[in-house]
């Protein structure tokens, strides 16, 4: 199967469902990009800083660019002129790092808030409790150049689809529960990212908005970058 191939079908199944779908291109070169581009795909998601700076460089202005692995707060500079949606906010500091940065580039830069949920060591995340403590702290109340727009989440990486629809519904529940005791009249509060390429029809059954597919679109990566902790 080809990318166009893939992401026809993807595309089909996804938007039919009305969730939007982020093509994660990490790694992949630009061609690989441009031929999805060519069939209408415009979110694209990285998680190397360097490489995400690299590709918007080059490649269409109107690609929105979405950064999917942890970020370093030393390195928020080089993507604040441009980002659209950091989904890996796991930190007050980086936020207000992030709202520092925002300030500087005269933009408000929409971000979610990376929550873990998988049964795993090494995932980056704010526990339930850090998100609520994150959302109701005197600092988070005063960045104005940051939006909160929603949640993130990494189910784990397993072969038990009970686990993974047990761990998509306790993030909607959570999502839920946030949206209704701190954003009940931001109508922006509305994004679960949650669903990658071998879980993301569990996401869509447990109410994503936001898939982010790598792999199924544009084939496997070299096993050393397919981790998805990387930076
Ligand atoms: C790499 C990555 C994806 C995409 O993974 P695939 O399994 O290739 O679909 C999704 N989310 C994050 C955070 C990633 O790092």
């Amino acid at each position: 199967m080809s990318i166009t191939d893939n992401l026809k079908a993807l595309k089909e199944e996804i938007e039919s469902v009305n969730v939007r779908l982020v093509a994660v291109s990490k790694t992949k070169p630009n061609e690989d990009i441009l031929e999805a581009y060519q069939l209408g795909q415009r979110i694209f998601g990285e998680n190397h800083v360097q490489e995400l700076v690299d590709k918007h460089e080059s490649l269409p202005k109107d690609i929105e660019w979405h950064l999917v692995g942890h970020l370093q707060t030393n390195k928020v500079k080089y993507i604040a002129p441009f980002i659209s949606l950091i989904h890996s906010v796991d930190s007050l500091k980086l936020l207000i790092e992030i709202n520092k940065q925002a300030i500087k580039s005269d933009r408000i830069i929409d971000c979610l808030l990376q929550v873990y949920i998988a049964d795993e060591e090494t995932k980056y995340g704010l526990g339930y409790d850090e998100v609520i403590e994150l959302l109701e702290s005197q600092e988070f109340q005063e960045l104005k150049n940051v939006r909160i727009v929603g949640l993130m989440g990494i189910a784990t990486n397993t072969e038990n689809p009970k686990q993974i629809k047990e761990e998509f519904y306790e993030l909607k529940t959570l999502f839920e529960g946030v949206k209704l005791s701190y954003f009940k009249n931001e109508a922006s509060f509305k994004e679960v990212s949650m669903g990658m390429s071998s879980d993301y029809k569990i996401a869509l059954e447990q109410g994503s908005t936001l898939v982010r597919i790598g792999s199924d679109i544009f084939g496997k990566r070299e096993i050393k970058h397919f981790k998805n902790t990387e930076e």
